[in-house]
């Protein structure tokens, strides 16, 4: 078996549409006729390859493959043999899942880029007419849920067919300009400036930078990244960055003062303020920087700072479970408990012989743990730093 004809893949193109055009190209009704006819081939090359190239053009994505992804690596690299062309090439273009996480969200990357898995679109993929009409391909951003515009044509990606008003997805419909129902696909909205300046972000090399931020926001506001008006609100509130968040830890930190039962030294940090260093770590990026817990340390840094120890405890005295404080410290829980064995940390209450120390057990002083943080990390971390204490 060989393809007759050979389909270059374009760099920025996604997988999906790499297949569907190397299908089309070679007179196959669509990925699905082909998958089918590969399917037996795969398995006749090698047996554990039976099943390993799915028959729905949305599920072929290699992070989809989970623990049978090799198999799907080496189908892959067997079909790019077919069409005689290199597998690098196409293989660059699948997502895999990646060791990497956004605090607890799984991640998938592509090249260089690490994004949060549920920044993936699922259930459609919104097209721009323009650029499909100067190069018949799907780029791998349109398939990102915060990519709403296209960022070369300033206009409004099309979600909706006008006819039957489902959801666009070239990956049901096997066809670029067409939806499901069979009509062609035509004209888009208004553009949205918010959507335009992200499009903008997500296409260049930064976009790195943003992807955990935007999970980040979702998350802390409980909001869809799909919804029409997400990045509008993620725009405006990175526009006052970072006194949005500042403004909203004053009022926790208020409010706490205002309603306080117990002496802030028998208070949970996160009675005060929730999940917030837990959630902080979602807006990380590959490269292990986050500009969302830096931000959180220069506010703790500085409200310790104003609330010196005192005979009476006060907001500088709350309690850090390790976790968080394994955060603030960045480094890892185990590290914590090191530092409270060598006295570098203080436990708030007296433990058992041998008790262990739960990662979510609140027994480290905030302001402990944010001297120690400053006395350790003068200069701004850029890799899990293991203290190196001098013993
Ligand atoms: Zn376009
Ligand atoms: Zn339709």
């Amino acid at each position: 078996m060989h393809f007759l004809v050979q389909t270059k893949s374009y760099p920025d193109e996604a997988l999906e549409s790499y297949l569907l055009r190397l299908a089309r190209d070679n007179s196959y009704n669509g990925y699905s006729e082909l998958a089918d006819i590969l399917w037996q081939w795969l398995a006749e090359q090698d047996n554990e390859l039976e099943g390993a190239l799915p028959l729905a053009l949305s599920k072929v994505d290699v992070y989809h493959a989970r623990q049978a992804s090799s198999f799907r690596i080496r189908a892959l690299k067997l079909v790019a043999q077919l069409a005689d062309v290199n597998a690098g090439d196409i293989l660059a273009l699948a997502w895999r899942r990646s060791n990497f996480k956004f605090g607890n969200l799984a991640a998938v990357s592509r090249n260089e880029l690490a994004i949060p898995l549920e920044l993936l679109r699922t259930d459609n993929i919104p097209v721009c007419i323009k650029c499909l009409s100067e190069s018949s391909h799907i780029p791998f951003y349109w398939h990102l849920k915060p990519y709403k515009a296209c960022h070369k044509h300033k206009s409004q990606l099309i979600t909706r067919c006008k006819e039957c008003y489902d959801l666009i997805d070239y990956r049901a419909s096997e066809a670029f300009l067409e939806c499901v129902c069979g009509c062609k696909i035509t004209n888009s909205e208004q553009l949205n400036d918010a959507d335009f300046k992200i499009a903008i972000a997500l296409a260049s090399s930064n976009s790195q930078k943003i992807v955990g931020l935007i999970s980040w926001f979702a998350k802390v506001k409980q909001l869809d990244v799909s919804d029409a008006d997400f990045n509008c609100a993620f725009v405006d509130y990175f526009n006052t960055w970072p006194e949005s968040l500042t403004t909203e830890l004053d009022l926790l930190t208020n409010n706490a003062r205002l309603k306080q039962l117990n002496p802030f030294n028998k208070t949970k940090f996160s009675s005060v303020y929730g999940d917030l260093i837990r959630d902080g770590q979602i807006a990380a990026t590959s490269n292990r920087k986050n500009k969302v817990i830096d931000e959180i340390i220069s506010y703790f840094v500085e409200l310790v700072d104003s609330n010196p120890k005192a005979k009476h405890p006060n907001i500088g005295d709350l309690l850090l479970c390790t976790f968080d404080a394994a955060v603030l410290l960045n480094t890892t829980t185990e590290q914590v408990y090191r530092l409270h064995q060598e006295a570098f940390l203080n436990c708030a209450y007296s433990q058992k012989k041998h008790e262990q120390l739960r990662a979510d057990s609140h027994v480290f002083y905030l302001r402990q743990v944010i001297e120690l943080q400053q006395a350790f990390a003068a200069e701004k971390p850029l890799t899990k730093k293991q203290f190196i204490a001098p013993w």
